[in-house]
């Protein structure tokens, strides 16, 4: 079974400065994409890895990878994003240096900023048309809701969840913030739908296939955590993906609909101590834990018969055995096991330490010293940001080699039509062709405006692309 693969990462910018006046994302964001735009002619460009560049509304900068048929290619496609956004940090830095201000500008990785909005990570998964679109995601969405357990980021955020009534939420002897698993359960207001910004769901129902649409959709999720451990992307991906392929294959799987899944989304946000008992529509409860260890039965059962679509055996074990071992820190309370691979976790065990450290009570969350110590977690910028060091430590596992992700900033992934855009889009570069793409179209702007449409993810050879490109070499 194969599979088509795409994660959005939408970055922050921030700006601190000494003495010089203050500079906003506005201005930070046009010094980054500076040299986008010279080279591409707009801010919104595709790059020869086949990836998607672009600056989305409030200034933050997107990578959107290019398409991947493989987890294994899905990770080091996304991690070379990272590299690519640094190269254009350090462009902005040097500019706003010669124009004499004396600030550091700060690229984060994060999932809610200090003005109270969210931004974070968009997973796109193939699906295929055959499955009706309701009932896949009538199914898919108890699980997304309780993902978090595994997945989270972790988060500082308020005791009580916003939308609840006093007496509702959890009873919290604080009324400062509380550790919890993801900062974006609270900005999810509906299950799904196709607005993005102001109720935003956990799945967008956009219908935008990139794709023949007689055959295909494009499953848009956009209730996820940007992770900055590779092992929880791999997780969180992976888990999702297999959970999708159970829902796929047909086979009956037990019904998890949730009476309130949004009160619930923001109620497991806050339940590291994994009791909150979400309703059932049938009238029955359940706890995330439980329903987790239900769809990993099933997924561990896929990926011992080798009837998975991540592309990659050994990386499907590891889905399984990681989440197994998750859930059970999750269940024990015990989260040690999993302290250098589930970023909640690592988190987790950096506050308690930096707690220690300053005599802090461990339910203490209200020190605005703890609050930077959470925006250095997901700050990329070098000499600012604290995860890097954390891998380099071997406190945070890593997956991907750094000569696999050096190459991924230039060379898209060999096996998915991301192949034939690349090629177009650096032969155009070198013969300084102008040209149009987008996922699905590759066009020459010149008097005969020569394009092919690529509307199958999957192929990766086309002898129509090759003779458009021979063209473009004789021109
Ligand atoms: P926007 O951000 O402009 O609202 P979007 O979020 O829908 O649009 P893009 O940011 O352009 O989409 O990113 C699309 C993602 O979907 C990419 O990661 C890409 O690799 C992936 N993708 C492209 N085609 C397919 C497909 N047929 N199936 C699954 N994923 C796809
Ligand atoms: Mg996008
Ligand atoms: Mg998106």
């Amino acid at each position: 079974m194969k599979r088509i693969f795409g994660v959005e990462t939408e970055f922050g910018l921030a700006y601190t400065q000494r003495q010089t006046r203050r500079l906003g994302p506005e201005e930070l964001a046009r010094h980054m994409f500076r040299k986008v735009v010279e080279w591409g002619r707009s801010s919104n460009v595709f790059l020869p890895n086949g990836a998607r560049l672009y600056l989305d509304v409030g200034s933050h900068p997107e990578y959107a990878t290019a398409e991947c048929d493989s987890l294994a290619d899905l990770l080091a496609q996304d991690r070379a994003g990272e590299g690519i956004l640094l190269e254009l940090l350090a462009d902005a830095q040097a500019a706003i240096e010669a124009e004499g201000h004396d600030g550091t500008v700060h690229l984060l990785k994060n999932n809610a900023d200090s003005s109270g909005n969210s931004y974070g990570c968009h997973e796109n998964y193939l699906i295929r048309r055959t499955v009706e679109f309701s009932r896949l995601t009538t199914a898919l969405l108890p699980f997304l809701v309780s993902r978090q357990l595994l997945v989270g980021a972790g988060a500082l955020i308020g005791a009580v969840p916003p939308g609840t009534r006093a007496g509702e939420g959890p009873a919290t002897a604080t009324s400062g913030p509380v550790f919890g698993f993801s900062a974006r359960s609270d900005f999810m207001w509906e299950g799904v739908s196709s607005a993005t910004t102001r109720s935003r769901p956990i799945i967008n129902a956009r219908d935008e296939p990139h794709a023949d649409a007689a055959l295909y959709r494009r499953l848009h999720v956009i209730v996820g955590d940007s992770n900055r451990s590779e092992t929880t992307s791999l997780l969180k991906l992976g888990s999702a993906a297999l959970v999708i392929d159970l829902i796929e294959s047909g086979r009956p799987l037990k019904p998890f609909t949730l009476k309130d899944p949004i009160a619930d989304i923001r109620l497991l946000a806050r339940d590291l101590g994994s009791e909150h008992r979400m309703r059932l529509a049938d009238g029955g409860e359940t706890t995330a834990a439980d329903m987790l260890e239900y769809f990993l039965g099933e997924a561990a059962d896929l990926v011992a018969r080798g009837d998975h679509s991540l592309g990659d055996d050994a990386l499907a074990v590891r889905v399984i055995d990681l989440w197994q071992r998750t859930l059970t820190a999750v269940r024990t309370g015990d989260w040690d096991p999993v302290a250098t691979e589930i970023d909640w976790a690592i988190k987790r065990r950096l506050f308690a330490r930096y707690q220690q450290r300053l005599g802090l009570d461990p339910g203490d969350f209200g020190d605005p010293r703890l609050t930077r110590l959470d925006l250095a977690y997901h700050d990329l910028t070098p000499g600012a940001g604290i995860f890097g060091g954390l891998e380099e430590a071997g406190l945070a596992a890593r997956l991907t080699e750094p000569a696999t992700v050096a190459r991924a900033a230039d060379v898209p992934p060999q096996t998915t039509r991301a192949r034939l855009r690349g090629e177009f889009i650096r032969r155009a570069h070198e013969q300084q062709l102008d040209f149009t793409v987008d996922w699905v179209h590759l066009r020459l702007n010149d008097r005969a405006q020569r394009a092919v449409v690529c509307k199958d993810p999957f192929q990766s050879e086309d002898e129509r692309v090759d003779r458009l490109l021979a063209l473009m070499s004789d021109a």
